[in-house]
């Protein structure tokens, strides 16, 4: 009996819970559990919802979904208490509502002992064979496809549960393109299989696995069976069959079916799965297409959750993958939604999209994400005894040469450094520009304008503010372009995956790597890119270490610091710097490791074939991140840098030089109050006063300096030439070199900037976490600064 059957006032108690994985999770909330008692309060032929008490609650279901709901009545019972011999033996003196209920709990016990299995795979892969074995039939088993054109369905008891296996007809997908396919599909959604056996054929895996990644969508409770795997061991080939299952959240049992060796483990699993027995042995995982195919699939999805009609029969991820694939059989379900117009026109335009920036169509775009994610799962699990055939795809050639064991490393490094200095040299040209059109701004409103405090607002407070932001957007633009195009053609795939094992050691993944790398540029697009990590723990702890990856806005401070104190080697003492930010990052991954909630989960990390990128799609990605950075970073820094301005300007002491209105400003007084906490670290105020401005930007600490070290009225403009010999002549003369040493461990480990905070806020959607960053790199960079400075005073004495 289903739940839906039942009349008014009827009781009945659950036995199971059908449909895919999200709407069971839904019901089981809401109390529908096994064994539960249901009683309805209102049914009426014509309402829906309809309304039950569960537990002592009222919910009411769609009829839909009390459809999926099986039960077992109390008319049931009593005619169990009759013909059940079990429940004839019940003793005499027990009162008859006592006897229903106990007959009530024993056929519902005993129905939900019966399983429903459904074999599902590629034509050819063994399913009959298993079929057979398992069931004892004797259907045809035929080395040709299409011998099975129906269901099959056989019983037979396993422990003390009687399982009905049905063998559906071989198919390569679950498209709609066949009737077999869609014989499959409706099979599944209709007789609802309470466990589906995926029997994949060992011995050509990949091909197999894209029908489990298309099975993984349906959000079905799913058991590998590794079918064939004699041949497997045969060619002498291995396959990591435990890591294989925690990647695609589906336990794997190999099996022989012509032997029948593996399947009474298979059938175990089975029976542990149904029962749920195991929360380790089944998750649900997605499929991750890339993030230009999730947006689609994340905004269809979003439209037909707000139609909850359909929630109960498909996975909506499923349903939205399958409308943007242009599923024939799908459409006629979406067809029946009030906003299908809306629908069609979303996907239409998400169809243009994903054409215009990878120049395939979403359909076949959805394929090869899946073929990446099945490469990436195999290449993490699967070795091949011996190549039997030579290389043959641009894709094997290209990564016998990229992800070889020798020359990996060695191309990964070269890359990087090329990147690295294309965007720091190229990007020194609009720079330059940007610099002197603010300059010029500045001097042309400077003359427009009356003498006054808000014309010093608006010149060195509001254009000099917005020109420090504006100067880092072509080095974040340059290193994005080159981002995405090692992106787009498929490369930083490779190297995320060459990375993996070394970033484990730490506790993190190979995604996080590129981040890392990232925030050498800077902080702020790198803690926008650790999106890409799947995994919440390595995600926090990577958005955690990145400000310990020296930014560019902290080398002027190195380079000006290093060229004073350390003139025979500054690009020891500067790349000295660099190190102990990335020897801090490690150790900080390590300890904070330890204290976010471990939900290390294993994923899958895609592996598409080498592609060249589209111009189009490069320039979005790399327009979408000077964006971002524009808007989300551009309003705080500016907001930062007039009120560092402020901070520096007011209270006024006309008349008086720069560098005495500035040691007398709020700022000048906040910086001779935080003297003493700094003062181990061998600072002056005009140092602390620096630091401080740094906390707005990095950028902030040299002409903030400039400033408060001018002498005679003379100011020290940060990194011209002239002035800079002139500033760091002025702090030769006054500041030790243990504690110029401090001060360059000092900035590059504290507070990062307002931007990172800002950014850190935004990615991890928590002012906490962002608080406590601060606080740790605040604390860190003291500490080492400490040492710095005493280990220094033992090299340099006073
Ligand atoms: P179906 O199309 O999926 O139903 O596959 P069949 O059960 O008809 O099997 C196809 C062929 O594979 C038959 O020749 C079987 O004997 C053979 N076969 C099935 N299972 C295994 C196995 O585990 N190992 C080997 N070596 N052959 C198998
Ligand atoms: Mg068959």
């Amino acid at each position: 009996m289903i739940l839906a059957d039942l009349q008014t006032g009827e009781k009945a108690v659950i036995v199971r819970v059908h449909g895919h994985g999200s709407f069971r999770k839904r019901l089981i909330e809401m109390g529908f559990i096994r064994g539960k008692e249901v009683r309805v309060v209102l049914n009426a032929p014509l309402r829906d919802p309809i309304e039950y008490e569960i537990i002592g609650y009222k919910v009411s279901l769609r009829r839909e979904e009390a459809r999926l709901i099986e039960v077992v009545t109390e008319a049931e019972a009593r005619e169990a208490l009759v013909s059940d011999e079990h429940l004839q033996g019940l003793p005499a003196e027990l009162e008859e509502r006592a006897r229903l209920e106990t007959a009530l709990v024993h056929v519902a016990e005993e129905r939900s002992h019966s399983i429903r299995v459904a074999l599902v795979g590629n034509p050819n892969c063994g399913k009959t064979s298993l079929f057979n074995i398992a069931s004892g039939a004797h259907e045809h088993v035929g080395n040709y496809s299409g011998v099975t054109v129906d269901a099959k369905e056989g019983r037979f008891k396993f422990k003390d549960y009687e399982i009905t296996l049905v063998d559906l007809p071989g198919t390569y997908s679950l498209s709609a393109y066949s009737p077999e396919e869609l014989y499959v599909r409706k099979n599944l959604l209709e007789t609802a299989p309470d466990i589906v056996v995926n029997v994949v054929d060992a011995s050509n895996i990949e091909r197999n696995l894209y029908l489990t990644t298309q099975l993984i969508d349906m959000n079905l409770r799913t058991v590998m069976a590794l079918n064939m795997y004699d041949e497997l061991e045969h060619k002498g080939d291995t396959l990591d069959v435990k890591q294989l299952g925690w990647l695609l959240g589906m336990p794997v049992c190999p099996t022989v079916s012509r032997d029948g060796r593996g399947i009474p483990e298979l059938f175990e699993t089975v029976i542990k799965v149904y029962e749920q027995a195991d929360p380790k042995l089944a998750r649900h995982i997605h499929v991750n297409h890339g993030a230009e195919l999730e947006q689609s699939i994340g905004r269809l999805q979003a439209m037909l959750k707000e139609h909850g009609d359909l929630r109960s029969e498909y996975s909506t991820r499923y349903l939205a993958i399958k409308f943007l694939e242009a599923d024939r059989d799908i459409e006629g379900v979406v067809a029946s939604l009030p906003q299908y117009g809306q629908l069609t026109k979303a996907r239409e335009e998400e169809d243009e999209r994903i054409k215009g920036l990878m120049g395939t169509s979403a359909e076949s775009a959805i394929v090869d994400a899946k073929y990446a994610f099945i490469q990436g799962a195999l290449a993490e699990t699967y070795k091949k005894y011996q190549e039997e055939r030579p290389r043959r795809t641009l894709t094997d050639k290209i990564d016998a040469v990229v992800t070889n064991q020798w020359l990996a490393f060695p191309i990964f490094v070269l890359l990087l450094w090329f990147v690295f200095w294309a965007t720091f040299t190229i990007g020194q040209y609009p720079m330059d520009w940007i610099e002197w059109g603010v300059t010029w701004l500045g001097d042309r409103v400077g003359d427009l304008m009356r003498d006054g405090w808000i014309k010093d607002l608006v010149v060195d407070g509001v254009i000099a503010g917005v020109g420090s932001v504006l100067v880092f957007l072509p080095n974040i633009m340059i290193l994005y372009l080159f981002i995405s195009i090692m992106e787009d053609s498929g490369y930083m795939a490779r190297a995320a995956f060459i990375v993996d094992k070394l970033m484990h050691r730490i506790g993190l993944h190979g995604k996080s790597f590129i981040p890392m790398v990232m925030g050498f540029g800077c902080n702020v697009p790198a803690i926008m890119a650790t999106r890409s990590i799947e995994s919440r723990k390595s995600r926090l702890v990577t958005i955690a270490i990145i400000p310990f990856m020296s930014c560019a806005g902290r080398l002027p401070i190195f380079v000006l610091f290093a060229g004073a104190f350390f003139p025979e080697n500054p690009a020891t003492a500067l790349l000295g710097i660099y190190l102990l930010g990335i020897v801090l990052a490690i150790l900080s991954a390590l300890v904070l490791g330890k204290f976010v909630k471990d939900d290390d989960l294993p994923f899958v990390m895609e592996l598409p074939p080498y592609r060249m990128p589209t111009g189009k799609a490069i320039w979005r990605h790399t327009w979408e991140k000077g964006r971002q950075y524009l808007e989300k970073m551009a309003t705080t820094i500016l907001i930062f840098s007039v009120a560092i301005w402020f901070l520096g300007y007011f209270p006024r002491h006309e008349g008086e030089t720069t560098a005495y209105q500035q040691e007398h400003s709020y700022i000048g007084t906040v910086g001779k109050a935080v003297e003493p906490a700094l003062a181990p670290l061998g600072f002056n105020w005009k140092m602390d006063v620096g630091l401080l401005a740094g906390i707005g930007a990095k950028e902030l600490v040299i002409s903030t300096m400039g400033v408060t070290y001018a002498q005679d009225g003379e100011e020290y403009e940060g990194m011209g030439t002239e002035e800079d010999t002139q500033l760091q002549a002025a702090l030769k003369a006054t500041v030790p070199t243990a504690a110029a040493l401090a001060f360059m461990v000092f900035v590059l480990l504290y507070f990062p900037c307002i931007a990172t905070f800002v950014a850190i806020k935004n990615e991890t959607g928590s002012w906490w976490w962002a608080i406590l960053l601060c606080l740790y790199t605040i604390l860190v960079a003291w500490l080492c600064a400490f040492a710095a400075f005493r280990l220094g005073l033992l090299i340099w004495p006073l």
